[in-house]
């Protein structure tokens, strides 16, 4: 039933929206959200403008709306999750400018209260409790790597005091199937565990940067789960993988302000996420070559990244009318993947 309800998922890629709420004291209370349809449908608007040809028609998988809760929208995230245990290579994104929910969606405003976790301390959760149903017929392990790439380096996040030797990638065809397999790697057998790493991650995440926001927001964190069951009766052994990417802000930085680090940060920002779009637009178009080898980042998730894996990409908007060009140039990049 699972399978079935993995398979009726329109292609491999599939593209959710989501549109984060005012917060508190943010000044301009003018929204560029003008409607949003029950099948996916998104219209924005530039508030600060009058006339003909100011709105814009979007058209996604889903559109999450800002009342949406963290467990609605993990709902509709379930199933993928789940069928990384039938042996799938899952990878879900969260992508768009800094301020708009990225990190809000992936991991939560903080993990105290279960209610605010995103969707990977959910993932996990519903991992070991699916492993722990099915414990009688096959025997499940699962490792958690955590890496960060900063200006095209990977970084180990979850080494003692976060490592700042700079990782190789493999090609993941290689016997054990990691990418990094230099990163490393940590056994989990429940959510506590998961709680207590990602934390470990975070913290590692702020060494060296002068303030947490800044660094965080220009460079991607990946979290990868691999899992290994095997059967008991049969000993026949099969892998899953899950990739959950809280991407780097997509803002584009104007070039007559930024210099030195600033502007090489940003050039490199740029690059992978257009090497990331790449990608997943010759998946979606089924194009023969695919351009895995333009960034750290499309090489780290390169296995669950096309073939017969899934793809989940959250496209975060800041309804702030003054976000109106920055949100516009989300949504297109998101457009031209889904
Ligand atoms: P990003 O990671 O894209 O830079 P954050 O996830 O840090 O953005 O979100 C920016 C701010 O907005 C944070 O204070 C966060 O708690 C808040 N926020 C984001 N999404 C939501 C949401 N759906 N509901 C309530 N607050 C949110
Ligand atoms: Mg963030």
């Amino acid at each position: 039933k699972l399978y079935n309800e993995v398979q009726e998922l329109k292609g491999n890629i599939r593209v959710y929206c989501r549109i984060r709420p005012f917060l508190p004291g943010q000044n301009s209370r003018q929204t560029t959200i003008e409607y949003i349809g029950e099948n996916g449908e998104l219209v924005v608007a530039n508030p600060f403008k009058q006339g003909k040809d100011t709105h814009r028609l979007f058209k996604f998988n889903k559109v999450f709306g800002q009342a949406a809760t963290q467990e609605e929208v993990f709902l509709d995230t379930r199933p993928l999750i789940r069928s990384i245990l039938d042996g799938y290579n899952v990878c879900i994104f969260a992508y768009g400018q800094t301020g708009s929910g990225k990190t809000y969606t992936m991991s939560g405003p903080s993990i105290t209260s279960k209610e605010d976790w995103g969707v990977n301390y959910r993932a996990l959760n519903d991992l070991f409790h699916l492993t722990q149903t099915r414990q009688n017929t096959v025997v499940y392990e699962v490792g958690v790597q955590m890496v960060e790439i900063y200006n095209e380096q990977v970084r180990d996040i979850l080494s003692d005091g976060g490592s700042n030797r700079r990782l190789g990638i493999w090609n993941t065809a290689l016997p054990n199937g990691l990418a990094v397999p230099d990163a490393s790697m940590h056994c989990v057998g429940s959510t506590e565990d998961v709680l207590e790493l990602m934390n470990i991650g975070l913290m590692n995440r702020t060494v060296g940067a002068t303030a947490l926001n800044e660094r965080s927001s220009r460079s991607h964190c990946v979290l990868s789960v691999h899992v290994r069951g095997v059967d008991v009766e049969t000993d026949s052994v099969l892998r899953g993988s899950l990739h959950l990417v809280d991407l780097a802000g997509s803002e584009r930085v104007d070039r007559s302000e930024a210099t030195g680090e600033r502007l090489k940060e940003a050039q490199h920002i740029n690059k992978s996420l257009s090497a990331l779009g790449d990608v997943i637009f010759a998946l979606a178009h089924k194009n023969p070559h695919v351009p895995y080898r333009n960034s750290k980042l499309t090489q780290v998730l390169q296995s669950s990244l096309g073939g017969q894996a899934k793809t989940l990409m959250f496209v975060q908007v800041n309804p702030d009318g003054d976000s109106y060009a920055e949100t516009v140039s989300t949504l297109k990049f998101a457009e031209r993947v889904s």
